[in-house]
C-alpha cells in the first residue's frame, strides 16, 4: 500500500476511502483546493502534484494571484466560493470558471448581464443558508424555489446547490437536507464538505468538496 506522503495525497486517500464506503465513484467527487490567503508558492506545490481545481473567496485576492498561475497552468478550473457583490460580477465572470455563491435575485440579474458582456457563461451553484443563520450568506430555504425560477428564466446555467452548515454541531443532517433540496429541484451538483467534514459530505452525496486547511495548513 502506498503511503500518504503529502497533505494532498492524504486528502485524496480519505476521499477514496469515503467513496468506497459510500459505494460511489471517486471520479464523481471533485476536490476543490481552497487557496484563499495562501501564497502562490503553496499553490504551485499542489499544481505540481496534479491538483487542478482551486477555490478562492475574494475576487480581488484571486485577481492578484491567479492570472500568473493560470498563464503557467491553463488547464486550471477556478471556483469562487465566497460572497459576490453585484458590482464585482463582471470581474468575477472573467476570472473564475464556476460560482458557488449565487444567493439572491439581484445577483441573478448582475451575473446574466456579466455573462453577456464577457461573452462566457459560468455554471453556478445556488448557496443555501441551510442552518438558517442570520449572519450567514446563502438564500433562505423558503426563497430557494423562487430564486431557482428566476435563475432559470435568466438562463443561468445551474450546477447545483452549495452550503456551509453551522459550526460546532453535527453537519450530517444539513448535508442530507441539501441533498434532498437538490433532488427535489432536479439539480445534479452538491457543493458541500470542508476540511472537518468532507467524508461525511461524501457519504451524503457531495459532488464537490471544498478543502482548505487540510491541504495547506492553517490560514495566515
Ligand atoms: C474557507 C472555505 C472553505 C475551506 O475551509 P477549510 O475548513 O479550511 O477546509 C470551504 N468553503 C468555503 C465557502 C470557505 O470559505
Amino acid at each position: 500500500m502506498e503511503m500518504a506522503d503529502t497533505p494532498l495525497s492524504a486528502v485524496r486517500d480519505r476521499i477514496a476511502g469515503a467513496c468506497r464506503i459510500a459505494r460511489r465513484e471517486q471520479a464523481d467527487v471533485t476536490l476543490i483546493a481552497v487557496s484563499k490567503t495562501q501564497p502562490a508558492d503553496a499553490i504551485e506545490r499542489l499544481l505540481a502534484d496534479g491538483q487542478r481545481h482551486f477555490g478562492e473567496n475574494r475576487v480581488q485576492e484571486a485577481q492578484a494571484k491567479w492570472p500568473d498561475l493560470r498563464a503557467r497552468h491553463p488547464d486550471v478550473t477556478l471556483h469562487l466560493v465566497g460572497q459576490l457583490q453585484s458590482n464585482k460580477a463582471e470581474e468575477a465572470v472573467r476570472l473564475f470558471d464556476c460560482i458557488h455563491s449565487l444567493d439572491r435575485p439581484s445577483l441573478v440579474t448582475a451575473l446574466a448581464r456579466a455573462f453577456d458582456r464577457a461573452g462566457r457563461q459560468l455554471p453556478c451553484f445556488v448557496q443555501v443558508n441551510i442552518g438558517e443563520e442570520p449572519q450567514k450568506g446563502g438564500c433562505a430555504i423558503a426563497d430557494l424555489p423562487s430564486l431557482l425560477a428566476e435563475a432559470r428564466t435568466a438562463a443561468i446555467p445551474l450546477a447545483g446547490l452549495m452550503c456551509v452548515p453551522p459550526e460546532g454541531i453535527e453537519p450530517a443532517p444539513f448535508f442530507a437536507f441539501l441533498d434532498k433540496l437538490a433532488r427535489d429541484n432536479g439539480l445534479e451538483g452538491r457543493s458541500m464538505g470542508m476540511s472537518g467534514d468532507f467524508e461525511t459530505a461524501i457519504m451524503l452525496a457531495a459532488t464537490h468538496v471544498r478543502v482548505g486547511t487540510a491541504l495547506f495548513g492553517a490560514r495566515r
